[in-house]
C-alpha cells in the first residue's frame, strides 16, 4: 500500500476538531463522488476513493485517531520510514505509514456498509457471485386514449438477459472439462485497490464463475448468459394517466444462479384523442352546432368514452361557447365517476345560396337588425 504523505483530515475536509458526524458525513459525501462504480476506469478517482478510505478509517476509530493526533503533532507524519515500502519511498520523504498505528485498519467493505447502511443490495463488495435477486425492470408503455380510460390488455416486449438454458450459466459446453480461471484464482473476483483497502470486483475473464471452459458453449459463447425476449401481457386498470405504474411481481430479471426473479414495472403514457380531453376523472369535447340549432333549439348526440351515444338537448338561443354536463359519463376509477362536458360551438355558414341569401334578409328586416 501507498504510504499516505497527505493529512487524513485535509483529504476529508474536516478540520481536526470534527466531531464523529462531520467525519462520517464527509467520507459518504467523497466515498460516493470516488466510487469505483460511479468512475470506471478512472484510476485517479480510484486513488482519491482508497485515500478517502484509509483516512475515514482511521478518523473513524477514536483509538487510531487519537494515536494518528498524537503522531501528527510531534511533528506530522514524519516517524519513522515506512516499513514496507522504504526501498519506494525514494529516500527524502518521511511517511506515515498505517501499519504503524494499532490493528491497521478493516475490510473495506465492512466500512463502506457500515457508512452507507448497506444490506443485502450493497454494491460495493458484498457482491454475491451465487443466487443473486434479478434486477426490477422498467418499461415504459404507450396506450390509447380509450384503452387508458376503460382499462384493457396491452402485450409489452421484455428483453431479459438470463442464464442460458444450454449451459445452465456454466457456459461451458455441457460434458466438458473446466479449469479454474488464472485470472481471479477461481475466486471469481479481482481485488480493485491493494492491502486492506480492496475492493472486489467480478472478474471479467471468466465472468465472476471463477471457472474458464475448455470448450465453450455455443449458445452464448461462453458467456453463460443470454439476452432473452418475452412478450409479457399487462393489464392495464381502467382510469390510468401518463405516468400511473403497475408492478408485475417475478417478472422481472431472473436471478443469476437461481436467484429469484425482480419485479417488472410499467409505467403508462397515454396518448392524446382527437375529440377527448381529460381532467381528472372529467372528459372534455367541444362539438360544433349551427346557428339553427343554436337559434331554435335542436337534439343532438353525443359520443361518451364508455362508447354510448346520449342525446343532448339544446335550447333556444344557445350562444357558442356554452358547456352542457352529462353527469356520470366522466372517467370511472376506484369507485368514482368523472362527467362529461360538452361545449358547443355555433359554426357561421361561411356561403348561403342565393335562396338562402335573401331568407337572411328576411330575417334581418324582421328583427330589425340590419336598418
Ligand atoms: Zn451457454
Ligand atoms: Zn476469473
Amino acid at each position: 500500500m501507498a504510504p499516505a504523505r497527505k493529512d487524513f483530515y485535509q483529504i476529508l475536509g474536516v478540520d481536526e476538531k470534527a466531531g464523529a458526524e462531520k467525519i462520517k458525513k464527509a467520507f459518504r459525501t467523497l466515498a460516493k463522488q470516488y466510487h469505483p462504480d460511479a468512475n470506471r476506469g478512472d484510476e485517479k478517482a480510484a486513488e482519491q476513493f482508497k485515500e478517502v478510505g484509509e483516512a475515514y478509517s482511521v478518523l473513524s476509530d477514536s483509538a487510531k485517531r487519537t494515536q494518528y493526533d498524537q503522531m501528527r503533532s510531534l511533528g506530522a507524519f514524519g516517524i519513522g520510514p515506512d516499513r514496507r515500502s522504504s526501498a519506494h519511498a525514494q529516500g527524502a520523504h518521511p511517511v506515515f505509514s498505517f501499519d504503524d498505528l494499532q490493528g491497521g485498519f478493516g475490510n473495506f467493505s465492512d466500512l463502506f456498509s457500515s457508512v452507507f447502511d448497506l444490506g443485502k443490495q450493497s454494491s460495493a463488495g458484498a457482491r454475491k457471485r451465487h443466487r443473486e435477486s434479478g434486477r426490477n425492470m422498467e418499461y415504459m408503455v404507450e396506450i390509447p386514449f380509450l384503452m387508458a380510460v376503460r382499462g384493457g390488455k396491452v402485450s409489452v416486449d421484455v428483453s431479459y438477459t438470463e442464464d442460458c438454458a444450454t449451459c445452465g450459466g456454466e457456459g461451458a459446453t455441457p460434458g466438458t472439462e473446466t479449469r479454474g480461471c488464472p485470472e481471479c484464482g477461481g475466486t471469481g473476483d479481482i481485488l480493485f485497490g491493494q492491502g486492506g483497502f480492496a475492493v472486489k470486483r467480478p472478474c471479467p475473464a471468466c465472468f465472476s464463475r471463477g471457472k474458464i471452459p475448455g470448450v465453450p458453449c455455443g449458445s452464448c459463447s461462453g458467456r453463460g448468459a443470454v439476452r432473452q425476449q418475452r412478450k409479457i401481457q399487462v393489464t392495464v386498470p381502467p382510469g390510468v394517466e401518463t405516468g400511473s405504474r403497475v408492478q408485475l411481481s417475478g417478472q422481472g430479471e431472473k436471478g443469476r444462479g437461481g436467484g429469484k426473479r425482480g419485479n417488472l414495472i410499467i409505467t403508462f403514457r397515454v396518448e392524446s384523442h382527437r375529440f377527448f380531453k381529460r381532467d381528472g376523472l372529467n372528459v372534455h369535447v367541444a362539438v360544433p352546432i349551427n346557428i339553427v340549432q343554436a337559434t331554435l333549439g335542436s337534439k343532438i348526440k353525443v359520443q361518451t368514452v364508455s362508447g354510448q351515444k346520449v342525446v343532448l338537448r339544446i335550447p333556444e338561443g344557445t350562444q357558442s361557447g356554452t358547456k352542457f354536463r352529462i353527469s356520470g359519463q366522466g372517467i370511472r376509477k376506484d369507485g368514482h365517476t368523472g362527467d362529461q362536458y360538452i361545449e358547443v360551438l355555433v359554426e357561421v355558414p361561411e356561403e348561403l345560396t342565393e335562396e338562402e341569401h335573401r331568407a337572411m334578409e328576411e330575417f334581418a328586416t324582421a328583427t330589425g337588425m340590419r336598418h
